[in-house]
């Protein structure tokens, strides 16, 4: 059970029944964190995803990505929790990557607990076939994203090797291989589900050991928050046309379910979109607060068909308060 929005997966731990928080027997979570999904366009991240965490129920097109590390899916499965998250910046062509980008992506990868690189084996042997190289330009680049991120550690996923001459796969992990010594190769079928479980188990000994991330009989709450919260910045950044930073914040402020089940089901939902500067708080709400209104006509759309019910959506926009919600801040003066 659960749901797909914008590429989210979200559990849906509503529907188990009472009592049981929904994981196997009694284990615990022991280890948790979070692995990068990296990898050019259609190397077969979605696809993946979708094999990783079951069944894929509706799919709402890509959009830009509006955080250092998103959430795109949370895997339960004790005593592990793997937070799978796509990081900005990566997946942008070689040539369109500026080095503040370059910056941004490398610094999201350093964040995370595992990096996870999903290469296109049809392509690499291809490559290979026609005398070209493996480590083109485009993988050397990802390749050398990976590197500067520090002492990650990687799991190459050779994905589609369903459509490949075993034969010929060889030297294309050898490549790939010598290009990135310390990674662990994994040749997989996103599509028809191979080799995946020995990309889980890898990814389940790199997340350190702690508590799940995650409540685990909430999964679904902390994530429709969390998705909500996300949609909402989304639509910020998307329909502001970026004249709105990364850095601006979504406070969910209330859920309200209490009409949830009834006949004609309702959530109301109250947030807050936090801004750094006044002057981007005027952007947001917009002539007459037109933007506002379309900000949060759009977000409804999208959470509705998240929560499957009529949305309320009251929304407001104020001016962060430096000191004390910025981590930033916090960390500049030694708090954190
Ligand atoms: P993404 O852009 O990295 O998210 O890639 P997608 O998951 O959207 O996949 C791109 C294309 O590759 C789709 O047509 C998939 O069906 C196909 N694909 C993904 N994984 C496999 C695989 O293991 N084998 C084959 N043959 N095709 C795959
Ligand atoms: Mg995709």
């Amino acid at each position: 059970h659960g749901a797909w929005i914008d590429g989210i997966r979200v559990h849906d731990s509503t529907r188990r029944p009472s009592g049981t928080t929904g994981l196997r027997g009694n284990v615990e979570i022991e280890r948790a964190g979070t692995i990068a999904l990296v990898g050019r366009p259609n190397a077969g991240k979605s696809t993946l995803l979708n094999e990783i965490l079951g069944e894929k129920i509706s799919i709402i097109s890509s959009k830009p990505q509006t955080t250092r590390n998103r959430v795109v899916g949370i895997l339960s499965q004790p005593p592990a929790q793997i937070v799978l998250v796509d990081t900005p910046g990566i997946h942008k062509s070689r040539t369109r990557m500026n080095q503040a980008m370059v910056k941004v992506a490398v610094d999201a990868l350093a964040d995370v607990d595992g990096v996870c690189w999903v290469v296109d084996a049809i392509k690499a042997v291809d490559a290979l076939e026609s005398g070209r190289a493996v480590i083109n330009r485009g993988r050397d680049h990802i390749a050398k994203l990976i590197e500067q991120a520090g002492d990650v550690p990687v799991t190459i996923a050779l994905n589609k090797v369903d459509r490949c001459n075993k034969r010929k796969l060889l030297p294309v992990m050898a490549a790939l291989g010598g290009r990135l010594p310390g990674a662990e190769l994994v040749p997989v079928s996103a599509l028809r589900g191979e080799g995946v479980t020995n990309l889980v188990e890898l990814w389940a000994k790199q997340v350190p050991e702690g508590p799940a991330m995650f409540p685990e009989d909430q999964i679904m709450d902390g994530s429709e928050r969390f998705v909500v919260a996300e949609l909402i910045r989304e639509k910020v950044f998307r329909l502001t046309e970026q004249e709105v930073p990364y850095s601006t914040a979504v406070h969910v402020e209330k859920f309200d379910e209490s009409q949830r089940d009834e006949e004609t089901a309702r959530v109301t939902i109250y947030a807050t979109i936090v801004v750094e500067r006044p002057s981007q708080k005027g952007i947001v709400i917009g002539k007459g607060g037109s933007m506002l209104k379309h900000i949060g006509t759009k977000a409804r759309m999208d959470i509705q068909r998240l929560l499957g019910c009529r949305v309320h959506l009251d929304l407001h926009v104020k001016v962060k308060d430096k000191w004390t919600t910025n981590p930033r801040s916090l960390r500049e003066i030694g708090l954190e």
